[in-house]
């Protein structure tokens, strides 16, 4: 008889231990079953989570995008390079993050966070989750604060508030990054952080964008991310999510912080993309079923936190390109429905000389006027409503000769103000020149003016009051209100310069 003794069997029980642990620590190694367009199919990660990196033998990551049942599919951050049919994976157990911190202000980086500028590394003081929940109910308060823009005919008739989310849409080329990059250079010395996220973008295009900021020292407190036409496709999916973690990073300390998506329509083609390689079944225009959480789950990271935790804000500006105007489409349509507002810019208006061609008809902004400054609510109240009577009639009266006196006052006065709010790129317009701006054309006082003198007027009038009333710019500053006095005064300013036939030619 074979007598097994008790050593023998704890040295069996010891093995089997081993054992075990070989077999739970295989199961984290996987092999590659298929790869191509920066997607790969690993067999093998029994436990990988969604949302989870990967590594390969060669050192590229992945992000764990589909758990199968007996595969998973993940997309890849670098080129494929070395990967082929059986390399090995090893799960990390870690989320993707981006590193974070206040040596990024002023910095080009890519998606995952590295620089590209050339200026050398960037110390991190911490690493962000690119995917994060959005701010709960009770972490946020309702939009407050003015976030100026420096353009006025966004300020006066669809101002933003910090937190909220307005829509840059129009067809190509008509100045929808103009209007995000003054806004961010209208934030010179006003204490918000930018954070540009260029997808799919010309390398071109976001240099030169980096110059613009450059010159007019905008790029101190600006962070540039960017993921360039020619990266791969999952490398812009996360850029947007990554640039958020970034900005999230500034919230939480309790600053505020602007972030322009640039743009959106080209980040739902690259998670099309994506989709349709992982095989997941295509839906409307082709893209997937969850292209609308793709964008809400984004932008609703952008809030007004409560004085509890801070009070810091993001406001967010996605851009979106329309096809021929068409605002229909899938993807504007979703992006409308999710932002609180939209800046909808019309090319026909953009080649008739109309720049900024915003349509007033057309853009909106929900919760902005509700931040909007006392004084800048006074004047810009019938605004609006002039400049939607001045289109209509312009259209009655295309073909008619002979119009009465006060018709063709009325097409006069909204030529006028189509032309007061014409503004050349990069040169924002403060809350108080705005206003004296509106009081003035609102009194009618630039309608003696011919059209193509207007413009002119108008700075030679800024001018005048900052050498002969600077008390005027001052008081609206400091109380940012419009008292019946202080109108008066600007009134009576302005009479007195345009009195003057030597300042008004
Ligand atoms: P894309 O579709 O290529 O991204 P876009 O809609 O972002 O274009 P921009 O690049 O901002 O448009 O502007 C297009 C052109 O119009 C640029 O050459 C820019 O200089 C000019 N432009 C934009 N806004 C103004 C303005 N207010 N005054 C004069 N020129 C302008
Ligand atoms: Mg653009």
């Amino acid at each position: 008889m074979n007598q097994i003794s008790s050593k023998q069997i704890v040295a069996l029980l010891r093995s089997e231990i081993a054992n075990y642990e070989i077999e739970k620590k295989n199961h984290d190694i996987g092999s590659v079953k298929y790869v191509g367009d920066g997607i790969a199919v690993i067999n093998g990660l029994d436990h990988a989570m969604y949302g989870e990196i990967v590594v390969f033998e060669n050192g590229v990551k992945g992000m764990v995008q589909d758990v199968r049942r007996n595969e998973i599919g993940c997309i890849l951050f670098d080129l494929e390079g070395s990967i082929k049919e059986g390399t090995k994976v090893t799960r990390t157990e870690k989320m993707a993050s981006v590193p974070v911190g206040e040596g990024f202000m002023g910095r080009v980086i890519n998606a995952l966070g590295d620089p590209i500028d050339g200026m050398g590394e960037i110390k991190a003081d911490d690493y962000y989750p690119v995917e994060r929940p959005a701010p709960g109910i009770i972490d946020r308060q309702s939009v407050c604060q003015p976030l100026e823009t420096g353009i006025l005919s966004i300020d006066s008739m669809f101002p933003i508030g910090k937190g909220q989310r307005e829509l840059i849409i129009g067809d190509r080329q008509t100045g929808k990054t103009s209007i995000a990059t003054d806004t961010i250079i209208n934030q010179n010395g006003k204490g918000v952080i930018c954070v540009y996220v260029a997808i799919g973008q010309k390398a071109s295009t976001v240099a030169k964008l980096v110059n613009t900021l450059k010159t007019h020292g905008a790029m101190d407190h600006t962070i540039v991310v960017t993921a360039n036409a020619s990266d791969p496709a999952p490398v812009q999916y996360i850029a947007p999510y990554a640039g958020a973690a970034i900005a999230e990073y500034f919230m939480y300390a309790g600053k505020d912080v602007l972030i322009v998506y640039d743009d959106l329509s080209k980040h739902a083609a690259a998670y099309r993309e994506i989709s349709l390689l992982l095989e997941r079944s295509p839906g409307r225009e082709a893209y997937p079923g969850d292209v609308f959480y793709l964008h809400s789950r984004l932008l609703e990271r952008s809030a007004k936190l409560s004085d509890a935790l801070g009070g810091g804000s993001i406001t967010a500006l996605p851009v979106i390109e329309t096809q021929s105007g068409d605002v229909s489409a899938y993807i504007p349509t979703n992006v409308i429905s999710i932002t609180d507002g939209q800046i909808y810019l019309e090319s026909g208006l953009f080649f008739s000389g109309m720049r900024p061609a915003v349509n007033v008809g057309l853009s909106v902004s929900r919760v902005g006027g509700a931040a909007q400054t006392k004084a800048m609510k006074k004047v810009s109240g019938s605004i609006r409503i002039d400049l939607a009577q001045y289109r209509e009639m312009e259209i009655f009266t295309q073909f008619a000769s002979d119009l009465d006196e006060s018709t063709q006052n009325q097409l006069r006065y909204g030529k006028g103000l189509m032309e007061l709010l014409k503004q050349p790129l990069s040169h924002p317009m403060s809350m108080p020149h705005q206003v004296i701006t509106l009081v003035a054309a609102t009194e009618k006082l630039f309608m003696r003016i011919p059209v193509n003198k207007i413009k002119k007027a108008q700075m030679a009038m800024l001018e005048y009051f900052k050498t002969y009333a600077p008390e005027i710019e001052r008081k609206l500053n400091d109380t940012k209100e419009l008292t019946p006095e202080l109108k008066n005064k600007i009134v009576e300013t302005a009479k007195k310069f345009f009195a003057n036939p030597t300042l008004v030619k």
